[in-house]
C-alpha cells in the first residue's frame, strides 16, 4: 500500500473521477498504523476527505518509526486535532523533536487520554510529564491508566514518587510487577488501542540492584525472580532471559544485543562469521544474489574488499 501511495503522490488530482471508495474502506481506516493513513489521504481526495471526516482512526495516535524523527511540535498538534479532543491514546516513540510545550499543548486539548506512552521522547523533561500527567489526572474519575516515559533523561525518585501519587498507584520497587516487565516485549505497543481496564501502571521503577530510577524488568522464567534495569541484568533481546551464567562469546550476536543460547541457535546466522542478529536488526542481513544466506554487515564490508576469496569459501560450504 505504502508503495501505490508514493506513486501516486506526484499526480494527485488525476484519479479524482474514481468515485468514493468502497464501505469496507471505512471499517479498515481505524486500523491501520499512521503512516498508512497519512498515505492514504495522499491516494485521491475521495479517500482523503473519508480520512479527514472519520474521527475514529484519530482516536489513538501512535507515531513510531519512520515517522517518528519528523514529528514535530506542529505537526503533533494538527494530527492530533484530528481527534477533536477525543484522543484516547498517545503513543510517541522516540518521537525526540517533541517539547514539553508540545506536549503540554495537545494534552491541554484531549483530556480524556487514557494511555501516555513518550518513552525515548528525549526532548521532554520530567517536569513537563509531571505538568502533564497533573492535567490528565485532575478530575476525580481520571482516565489516565498507563504511562511510558523510559529513556527520558534525568527522571529522580521523587519525580517517580510524584507520578505514582498521581497515577494512584502505589510504588512496588522490590516487588514484581504484575503483569510482569519483560525486557523483549519492551516495544510492543499492541496493547495501546485495548479498552481492559488494568491496574494503573508506570514503566519505570526504582531498580533493586543499583538504585537507579529506569526500566526495571522481570524475568520470563517462571523458576527465576530476578529483577532490575538493563545494566545490572543482562537479558536475551529476543526472549528476555537473564544471562546469568551465560557465555557471551559462545552466543555471539552480529549486532550489539545479547542472545541467550537457545535464541542464538535457532536464529539464521551470517555465512561467514556465523553470528546471528536478533529479529529487531535482522534487516541489515545482506544479501547475495543467488544465494540463500546472508552476510553480517561487517562481513559484506569486507566482502567488498576482498570478494574473491569469500566468495570461493561461503559457496564450497
Ligand atoms: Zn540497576
Ligand atoms: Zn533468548
Ligand atoms: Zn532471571
Ligand atoms: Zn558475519
Ligand atoms: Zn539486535
Amino acid at each position: 500500500m505504502v508503495k501505490s501511495c508514493a506513486a501516486n503522490e506526484s499526480e494527485e488530482g488525476s484519479s479524482e473521477q474514481s468515485g468514493p471508495p468502497p464501505e469496507a474502506m471505512f471499517l479498515i481506516l481505524a486500523y491501520l498504523p499512521l503512516y498508512e493513513l497519512l498515505c492514504m489521504r495522499q491516494v485521491c481526495r475521495s479517500l482523503r476527505d473519508a480520512v479527514n471526516g472519520d474521527i475514529l482512526p484519530w482516536l489513538n495516535i501512535t507515531v513510531e518509526p519512520p515517522l517518528h524523527s519528523r514529528v514535530s511540535d506542529d505537526i503533533l498538534m494538527k494530527m492530533t486535532a484530528m481527534a477533536d479532543g477525543r484522543l484516547a491514546s498517545l503513543a510517541l516513540l522516540n518521537c525526540f523533536k517533541i517539547t514539553d510545550d508540545g506536549l503540554l499543548r495537545v494534552i491541554q486539548k484531549n483530556p480524556r487520554i487514557n494511555k501516555l506512552y513518550i518513552p525515548g521522547c528525549t526532548g521532554i523533561t520530567p517536569e513537563g510529564v509531571i505538568k502533564a500527567v497533573k492535567l490528565l489526572t485532575n478530575s476525580n474519575n481520571h482516565r489516565l491508566k498507563t504511562l511510558k516515559i523510559s529513556g527520558i533523561y534525568n527522571v529522580t525518585k521523587e519525580d517517580l514518587q510524584t507520578l505514582c501519587n498521581l497515577l494512584g498507584k502505589t510504588q512496588n520497587h522490590h516487588h514484581h510487577q504484575n503483569p510482569k516487565n519483560l525486557y523483549h516485549k519492551r516495544r510492543d505497543i499492541s496493547k495501546i488501542r485495548g479498552e481492559e481496564e488494568d491496574d494503573p501502571s508506570i514503566d519505570i521503577d526504582e531498580c533493586p540492584k543499583c538504585g537507579e530510577v529506569r526500566a526495571v524488568f522481570d524475568c520470563p522464567r517462571e523458576s527465576c525472580s530476578c529483577r532490575g534495569c538493563i545494566i545490572c541484568i543482562r537479558r536475551c533481546e529476543e526472549c528476555g532471559v537473564c544471562m546469568v551464567g551465560e557465555e557471551e562469546e559462545q552466543s555471539e550476536a552480529a549486532c550489539a544485543d545479547d542472545l541467550c543460547l537457545g535464541c542464538w541457535l535457532k536464529l539464521p546466522k551470517c555465512s561467514f562469521c556465523n553470528r546471528p542478529y536478533c529479529h529487531q536488526h535482522s534487516n541489515q542481513q545482506c544479501r547475495l544474489p543467488g544465494y540463500e544466506g546472508f552476510l553480517c554487515v561487517i562481513c559484506n564490508d569486507n566482502f567488498v574488499q576482498n570478494s574473491s576469496r569469500l566468495l570461493s569459501i561461503i559457496y564450497m560450504k
